[in-house]
């Protein structure tokens, strides 16, 4: 079998890449540098005169050959290798009649634990949103601690904006249901401190991005004077910064994107680095319920799973497969159909027009840029 065209296609806000074989069998993945989605697109037009010719099975050696050919490295690379990558999973598993999570090793779970949102512009809206999810069974909410105009606001204003939205909350559904907040590296070193240790009565099950991503110091400085468990790495994208990450001992819990961490073939790696540290994978996704279908393959074989981001809107997408995933409650239930278990209705891909990322940034009072 052999690789006979690549196409990237603009959906929505997602990216979707197509990989057509001499064999007839069509693969399908997803690329996850979501704000920057028209170069991506070009990287994997320009990366498909490597691919097309290639024998699509030999996965793990065409991602050696394509990311050691010159040493280059970034975001942009690596989200479209990525989304390749996850397409020839999905030839692989085609071709073999089996699920992806198949032939990386079996399933060890039925069904993926994904958790709700709590979204609201009050600490009684919030209230409300977290009781209407568990309502709708969830047991994994996660919730943004700030208010509107959190960043014009003075650090210990917003501190307590978050501890009344975390009051909100415990105080309409209790303290048996998961909760963990998402901070979206808005915070500095010192209002991570402040703020952690103000939230942390409310039995958080993790501080996600205190900080912006790249100093994993600072990071181990906030674990060190926080008592709520650190989630981080959606933001990274090779095999040794997972490593460094982990190797701060800061995380209880790593957030690589599938579809910007190396697909597949990197990611197995990087939970098993998790494995062997005792931390869970949370994987980050932002994308159409193409890439869902990927990481539930992912999440359904990896030992050290531990929750799934999902985002509800993005089933606005589902007529552009042909059997959608099913969720139950809180769950997505691990489909048995080979592949990453969906097959893509092409038609309807033109049917998303391309919505992409402005850039307006976020400005404090002062008129400096935030965090
Ligand atoms: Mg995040």
């Amino acid at each position: 079998m052999k690789i006979e065209r690549i196409q990237p296609f603009l959906v929505d806000r997602c990216l979707i890449v197509r990989v057509y074989t001499d064999a007839g069998i069509v693969g399908t993945g997803e690329a996850g540098l979501w704000s920057h989605h028209k170069l991506v697109h070009d990287a994997i037009v320009d990366l498909s005169a490597y691919y097309v010719g290639q024998d699509p099975s030999r996965i793990e050696h065409h991602f050696q050959v394509v990311s050691r050919d010159t040493h280059f490295q970034g975001a942009v690379l690596n989200a479209a290798m990525s989304a390749i990558d996850i397409a020839l999973w999905d030839i692989l598993g085609k071709s073999v009649g089996k699920p992806v999570y198949e032939l990386l090793g079996g399933k060890c779970r039925d069904k993926i634990t994904v958790f709700a949102n709590v979204g609201g512009a009050t600490p009684e809206a919030r209230g409300e949103s977290a009781a209407k999810a568990v309502a709708e069974g969830y047991r994994s909410l996660r919730t943004m601690p700030f208010l509107p105009g959190a960043e014009t606001k003075s650090s210990t204003q917003v501190v307590s904006d978050a501890v009344a939205i975390l009051r909100a909350i415990r105080d309409a559904v209790g303290y048996e249901i998961d909760l963990g907040v998402e901070i979206h590296r808005n915070l500095s070193k010192t209002e991570a401190v402040v703020m952690g240790n103000e939230i942390a009565p409310f039995r958080l099950l993790y501080f996600e991005d205190p900080l912006a991503p790249e100093s994993t110091d600072a990071l181990r400085y906030v674990a060190a004077h926080v008592n709520i468990p650190i989630a981080a790495g959606e933001r990274s994208y090779s095999l040794p910064r997972f490593k460094e990450i982990i190797d701060t001992g800061a995380v209880s819990l790593i957030r690589p994107d599938l579809s910007l961490a190396g697909g597949f073939t990197q990611v197995k790696k990087i939970a098993a680095l998790a494995e062997a540290a005792f931390i869970g994978v949370f994987p980050h996704l932002m994308g159409s319920p193409v890439n869902m279908a990927a990481y539930v393959q992912l999440d359904a074989a990896i030992p050290n799973y531990f929750l799934q981001e999902s985002h509800t809107t993005a089933d606005a997408l589902n007529d552009i497969l042909v059997e959608p995933l099913v969720r139950e409650g809180g769950y997505v239930i691990v489909p048995d159909r080979p592949g990453i278990g969906v097959e893509v209705r092409e038609e309807m891909l033109a049917r998303f027009p391309y919505r992409g990322h402005t850039i307006t940034g976020h400005f404090k009072d002062d008129g400096s840029v935030t965090h």
